[in-house]
């Protein structure tokens, strides 16, 4: 039988190499050629409380070959480490445990501790969610932050961290554990840790922590959102912080360059390229529909059933009000047809009271690959694998003459 593993990282978060004895290891039922080693003492902390477990490796006594620890489990009081190399019982190890990879961890957590203990002082919502990933740091809230509170949130737990306040992480008694405010007052088994982040928090947590605030270097709010009546915020603490900022800045620069004007005025150059955008595309309508008047203009009297021609990018109101004006002009068919022949069309047919433009789809639809309907009166939508020669002969066969198209 295995007893409880001992928790070096509970006591000692800043040393990474320990020693060891394998107490077992057996064959994992999670994957062929993995095995589950159980050790007396560990330096690894086991993916716990939303927390990714420690990377690392582990060597066998008198030997230097470095044997990943691929995942970390805990289930009761003992921490399970999963390898894929048989060790035998009884033997001595000699463990590392990535250093960066835990300090980031606990920059993070402790960020977390200030960031939810002032949500909770102030006003009075708990932490009902936390994620923390290698990329990114969930919680949950249980009520509404706005954009502004989450801003001054931020700005307190960076003061909290300018201050470097002590944090400290003990088993009080059951006696003293009653008189104690905590945050995450639950029916825990066993002894219950208490992390306090003097000042600012006091909650029952299970993984390490910095000693002073100062080591969590800068907190970042990087999103925020409504969630189950409550607000999601993640956060990102000390280098993974630096590094997102300094991802996002070099952004904004390459953006301001690109616009050639400084990252202040970025949005305001972009406001003034979209109104651009706009007016160009009014624009750009007005001059298709008077090309289009003209065309209608020039269609022969006697030509009812009217196929035109119009350019790619057309505005479709403006291709709409077009038909109605043939519609209203010609007694058979009129369509419009916008597109390439590699691309596809698009189109919009109408027709007067006495005629049915479903039909005329219908032609379409027999002999290619369309899509669209509408009402007797107006049909539109797409087809694709037509060229122009396509449709204009579906129009020919109607008007026995040549429908006209733009030249
Ligand atoms: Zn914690």
């Amino acid at each position: 039988m295995n007893s409880k593993t001992i928790k070096l990282y509970d006591e000692k978060p800043y040393e990474t190499e320990f020693e060891a004895t394998v107490l077992s290891c057996t064959e994992s039922d999670r994957k062929q050629g993995q095995y589950r080693l159980v050790l007396d003492r560990t330096q690894f902390f086991p993916e716990e409380g939303g927390q990714t477990p420690d990377r690392g490796y582990i060597c066998q006594e008198g030997s230097s070959e470095e044997i990943s620890v691929i995942d970390v489990q805990i289930k009761g009081d003992i921490i399970y480490h999963y390898i894929d190399k048989p060790l035998t019982e009884g033997t001595t190890i000699h463990g590392k445990t990535d250093w960066n990879h835990r300090f980031s961890n606990m920059q993070q957590h402790t960020g977390e501790h200030i960031f939810s203990g002032i949500v909770n002082s102030k006003y009075g919502y708990d932490n009902v969610g936390f994620h923390l990933s290698d990329s990114v740091v969930t919680m949950d809230y249980s009520g509404q932050l706005s954009a502004e509170e989450l801003s001054e949130i931020e700005r307190l737990v960076n003061r909290a961290i300018y201050e470097n306040v002590p944090v400290i992480a003990e088993y009080p008694s059951k006696e003293e554990l009653e008189k104690i405010d905590y945050r995450s007052k639950k029916e825990l088994p066993g002894d219950v840790r208490i992390v306090t982040v003097t000042g600012y928090d006091v909650c029952a947590c299970c993984a390490p922590h910095v000693r002073n605030t100062g080591e969590i270097g800068i907190l970042k709010v990087i999103t925020s959102q409504n969630y189950k009546g409550g607000t999601r915020v993640s956060i990102l603490c000390g280098f993974r912080a630096l590094d997102y900022l300094a991802r996002e800045h070099e952004l904004l620069n390459n953006l301001a360059q690109e616009l050639s004007t400084s990252w202040e005025n970025v949005p305001g150059q972009f406001r003034k390229q979209q109104d651009e955008i706009s007016a160009l595309k009014r624009a750009l309508s007005e001059a298709g529909e008077k090309i289009l008047d003209a065309e209608i203009s020039r269609v022969p009297a006697d030509v009812n059933h009217v196929c035109l021609f119009a350019d790619k990018e057309s505005d479709q109101n403006v291709i709409r009000k077009a038909v109605n004006r043939l519609v209203d002009e010609r007694e058979g068919y009129c369509g419009i047809f916008w597109g390439d022949d590699e691309g596809g069309y698009r189109f919009i047919i109408g027709c007067g009271a006495d005629m049915n433009s479903n039909d005329l789809l219908t032609e379409f639809k027999e002999k290619f690959k369309v899509r669209g309907g509408g009402s007797p009166a107006m049909v539109q939508g797409s087809m694709q694998e037509v060229s122009k020669d396509d449709i204009l002969n579906i129009f020919r066969q109607h008007n026995n003459i040549d429908a006209i198209g733009e030249q």
